[in-house]
């Protein structure tokens, strides 16, 4: 190769390492450097069934589990533990947690059934884990982590999850453990509007919610998890944006990202992993990001997400009534808020 050749395709090894710095760096302009051993987190427990009117003891109840869940995900990072654990640990605390559309409470599908789907990301090494339509793993988060660390796949579904799931030990359920007066409740309505209407689809806002966690450990380690039981009465065999990779749930080493909306359009959008790319090749902020896909690319309702980048700042946005979500860092900041308050 003569001496330009040798430039030349120099060049073409160094540019692109070039602008990948470049632009890695702008997309923290404005952002505080994260400090040594520093950590944030941000949950979420859905954007659907929210009701202002509702009894302010009603609120509190949600504001109480809220506050639990971020504690223990708080106490954890002090005590300098992943990313990822804590995600998971937070995310099984909400899915216990009968209030949230997860796990117990999780809402019910047309036949009058639950089917869960769950993701778990490990921002440092792009591994993950999701399980999708599962019907009788209590923790459905757990099952996805162990997709991730035990197989060779990031998806299992259906029968082949559940078979899975006998494989690994993880706590199994009567589908009826997931069922809550509360949401037989709200799957009568839909049907009976459903019927009346003839109408396919169910009032925005009303029929959704999920939970999420977003991590940036003391090691500068970023992970998000997410966990629904879907939208109720979906069709048996829907699946949403939660499991899928993404869609409803993304992390890497520029941002940690949760959904909560309807699913469809997430999918549809790339919503979670679109945030990131934003910060990537686009050189903008967490905010910046994460604002022009919840208020520009979705339309309102649609739904919200929670957010963390590497340098810790931390975002929870949402286009509907409200958003159950709270957050809490190294500064000592622990809040949590279900509408603009
Ligand atoms: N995004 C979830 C789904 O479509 C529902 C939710 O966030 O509440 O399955």
């Amino acid at each position: 190769m003569n001496s330009i050749g040798s430039l030349a395709s120099g060049l073409f090894l160094v540019l692109p390492l070039l602008a990948l710095g470049g632009l890695g760096a702008c997309a923290h302009q404005g952002a505080a450097p994260a400090t040594e051993g520093s950590w944030s987190i941000v949950i979420h427990g859905g954007a659907g069934t929210l009701d202002r009117t509702a009894p302010e003891a009603e609120l509190d109840a949600y504001r109480a589990s809220l506050r639990a869940a971020l504690q223990e995900g708080r106490d954890r990072l002090a005590r300098g533990q992943s990313a990822l654990d804590v995600c998971e640990a937070v995310v099984r605390i909400l899915e216990d947690d009968p209030r949230f559309n997860a796990g117990r409470g999780a809402v019910f599908n047309e036949r009058g059934g639950h089917e869960l789907d769950a993701s778990i990301m490990d921002g440092s090494t792009l591994r993950c884990g999701a399980v999708a339509g599962v019907r009788t793993v209590k923790n459905p988060i757990s099952l996805a982590r162990l997709v991730m660390e035990k197989t060779r796949h990031v998806l299992l579904m259906g029968d082949g999850a559940e078979e899975f799931a006998g494989t690994v030990g993880v706590e199994r359920v009567p589908n009826s453990y997931f069922d809550t007066e509360h949401r037989r409740k709200i799957l009568e309505e839909v049907l009976r509007e459903r019927a009346r209407t003839d109408a396919g689809a169910p009032s925005p806002g009303s029929t959704y919610g999920t939970v999420g966690c977003v991590v940036r450990d003391a090691r500068g380690n970023l992970a998000a998890a997410t966990s629904t039981g879907g939208m109720t009465a979906k069709k048996f065999g829907r699946v949403g944006d939660s499991p899928i990779i993404g869609a409803g749930n993304y992390a890497d080493a520029f941002a940690a990202v949760s959904c909560t909306g309807t699913g469809e359009e997430f999918i549809r959008h790339g919503v979670a992993r679109v945030i990131a790319a934003r910060m990537q090749f686009g050189g903008q902020s967490l905010d910046q990001a994460a604002r022009a896909v919840v208020f520009k690319t979705l339309k309102k309702d649609d739904g919200g997400i929670i957010a963390v980048d590497r340098a810790g700042n931390m975002v929870a946005l949402y286009n509907s009534e409200g958003m159950y979500r709270g957050m809490a860092d190294s500064s000592g900041r622990f809040e949590v808020r279900i509408f603009e308050e």
